[in-house]
């Protein structure tokens, strides 16, 4: 996956196919103010802003601003760099994996517990400090299978792994 492609897919599954095309207008740019943006692609300034916030948020978009020296009004320049918000958002991915396979070990070498009148589950531990009776419901515990929130984390681990893939 080069900069470009990571960036899109991640802005495309953090802003949706609206934000895409912000932030593909931004890229196609070395840098341009909201009201540019707006105008080029004839939506609301006020639109604009909230999805460079959200970009700007998740570490994607830049700015810097510049003050008129007459009206002493600002202007944000806002630039969306590859390179850089390809850099975080491989770091970012990086993370996930590690929690993912740390809960992935947790999920392998505990065993759990299900009150049948709820649906909350409890570790080993935590059942034998309510003596396997729901301290909500006070049912007695019963003994749960795992295997679908291991197969859940497996594969939320390779997707992860694909996308974690350093670029080619
Ligand atoms: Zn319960």
């Amino acid at each position: 996956m080069d900069s470009l492609e990571r960036v899109r897919s991640y802005v495309a599954q953090l802003t949706g196919p609206e934000g895409l095309r912000i932030a593909e207008a931004l890229m196609s740019r070395k840098e341009a103010t909201d009201s540019e943006l707006a105008e080029e692609l004839n939506e609301k300034p006020s639109h604009i802003r909230k999805v460079l916030y959200d970009l700007y948020e998740a570490r994607i978009a830049e700015y810097h601003k510049e003050k008129d020296k007459e009206t002493g009004w600002l202007t944000f320049y806002w630039a969306i760099k590859p390179d850089h918000a390809a850099a975080t958002i491989l770091d970012r991915t990086r993370k996930d994996l590690a929690e993912l396979k740390k809960a992935l070990d947790f999920e392998q070498n505990h065993e759990f517990f299900i009150c049948p009148d709820g649906a909350e589950r409890f570790d080993f531990q935590r059942a034998t400090e309510h003596s396997f009776h729901c301290p909500e419901h006070g049912s007695v515990l019963q003994q749960h299978d795992n295997v679908n929130e291991l197969e859940q984390l497996r594969q939320r681990i390779v997707a992860l792994e694909r996308e974690a893939r350093p670029a080619q």
